[in-house]
């Protein structure tokens, strides 16, 4: 048997642009075996999408934290993907809570400088776009779409708009906080498109190797925003440290171009996240 694994999915719940069961059904209909949810700091899609999930599919919950290295000034965002954690760990659910809130916050400031600017965008607008769930740039620039101000999402993430001039840090949680975290509520910590170099900062192999003995399982390897030189330097990394290499879309619906199993995960790397975490939370199946 052939194996599509996709690990690295948002929905409404956070950024992406299908509903947690219109994108199991997605995965199912893309020739997907098996397909994670990973929404940005929130599990609010597990339930929908459990719920919907297609025969034959199977489902590994997880969520992206927005975490921070303070290592370099100002601290380097970079995102950890967590998989098949306890979603009512007490400390865990504290953080995200907290980070969606700081969202919130920070979102509505980036659209008090861009209405400053004389740029006609509206933040309850932007708050009824993400629909209740986790608010980020994507739906600001969603704003700028409509206002005609800028014509796709990659454009509203250039360096005049929501790439630089405009954008504002986030509360993010510090990065070994996080890897503990997800350990300690039974779950497995991937670190996501390590060398984005293209996204921003990104940080020194030392820091991930400090993280792997902290507890960090694996590194996602193939993704978009990596060249294929980056692409392999994350193999060598995870071959030295013993850490295991993934590769996801990290659909955003049409929020990103990117199709749902344009790059995957070995069976091999999934079967070794599965065995990592704890079994309060299991991989479903549809
Ligand atoms: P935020 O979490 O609010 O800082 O926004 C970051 C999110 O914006 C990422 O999770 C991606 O979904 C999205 N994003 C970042 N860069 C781009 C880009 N160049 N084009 C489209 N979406 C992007
Ligand atoms: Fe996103
Ligand atoms: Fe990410
Ligand atoms: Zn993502």
């Amino acid at each position: 048997m052939t194996h599509r694994i996709d690990l690295h999915t948002h929905s409404t719940a956070s950024d992406g642009t299908l509903t947690p069961a219109e994108l199991v059904r997605a995965a199912a209909a893309a020739g997907l075996d098996v397909v994670a949810i990973t929404d940005h700091d929130t599990t609010d899609g597990w339930g929908p999408a459990l719920r919907a999930l297609p025969p034959g599919l199977r489902l590994v919950r997880g969520a992206e934290l927005s975490c921070r290295w303070d290592g370099d000034q100002p601290p380097v965002p970079l995102h950890l993907l967590a998989y098949l954690f306890d979603p009512a760990h007490p400390e865990l659910v504290a953080e995200l809570t907290r980070v969606r809130a700081a969202r919130l916050a920070r979102g509505e400031r980036m659209v008090a400088l861009l209405r400053a600017d004389g740029i006609d965008v509206d933040w309850p607008q932007i708050l009824a776009l993400a629909g209740g769930g986790t608010v980020g740039r994507p739906h600001i620039a969603q704003a700028l779409i409509r206002a005609g101000l800028v014509a796709t999402t990659s454009e509203a993430f250039g360096p005049e708009w929501l790439g630089e001039r405009y954008r504002l840090p986030k509360d993010d949680i510090d990065v070994f906080r996080a890897v503990r975290l997800i350990r300690a509520a039974g779950g497995v910590a991937v670190f996501a498109h390590p060398r984005a170099s293209r996204r921003g900062r990104i940080v020194p192999d030392e820091l991930i190797a400090e993280l792997a003995e902290a507890g960090l399982v694996g590194l996602e390897a193939d993704h978009e925003d990596h060249s294929p030189a980056e692409r392999a330097h994350v193999r060598g990394l995870a071959a030295e440290l013993g850490l295991l290499v993934t590769g996801s879309s990290d659909f955003h619906g049409s929020h990103k171009t990117v199709q749902l199993g344009a790059f995957t995960t070995g069976v091999e790397a999934y079967e070794r996240i599965v065995a990592a975490s704890s079994g309060v939370t299991a991989v479903a199946s549809g």
